[in-house]
């Protein structure tokens, strides 16, 4: 059965994407950790676990997310861009980078910032344009 992020994926559900190639893509976490907190998917759901993917996926997977993080990182003012992998709320693989001022940032348990929807829509275009540029 499709996932919430396979349907993001497909564009059937509506996401402030950031990067995407032919087999992964990247959007905005809809209640960030921080501005820029962003998400990277494989397109085709395997498995929800992510050391249960096959070899391929799973390295393509974290070669997108360094480009992904490389392009955040022009794009959003912070130190660097840290990285977690839950899966605890969403069953389809997916890989949190977020940009880092302190440690903190990366409390998956602390008062998350309100971003308007319209600076969403700024921050999404600000990373996929630094993302087009590199490629
Ligand atoms: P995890 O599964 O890694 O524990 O957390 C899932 C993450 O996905 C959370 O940070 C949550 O805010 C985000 N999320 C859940 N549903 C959606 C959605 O429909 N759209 C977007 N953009 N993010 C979502």
């Amino acid at each position: 059965m499709a996932t919430i992020f396979t349907r993001i994926a497909q564009g059937e559900i509506p996401s402030y994407k950031v990067a995407e190639n032919e087999d992964y893509y990247a959007f905005l976490d809809i209640n960030p950790l921080a501005k820029g907190h962003t998400l990277v998917i494989p397109k085709k759901m395997e498995d929800d676990y992510i050391f249960h993917l096959d070899e391929k996926t799973y390295t393509g997977l974290w070669a997108f997310a360094r480009e992904v993080a490389a392009a955040i990182r022009e794009a959003v003012p912070c130190k660097r861009v840290g990285v977690a992998v839950l899966g605890m709320e969403v069953p389809h693989t997916h890989i949190h980078l977020v940009p880092l001022q302190t440690e903190g940032d990366l409390d998956f348990r602390k008062k998350r910032p309100e971003v308007s929807a319209e600076e969403q829509a700024q921050i999404a275009r600000a990373i996929l344009n630094a993302y087009e540029k590199r490629k």
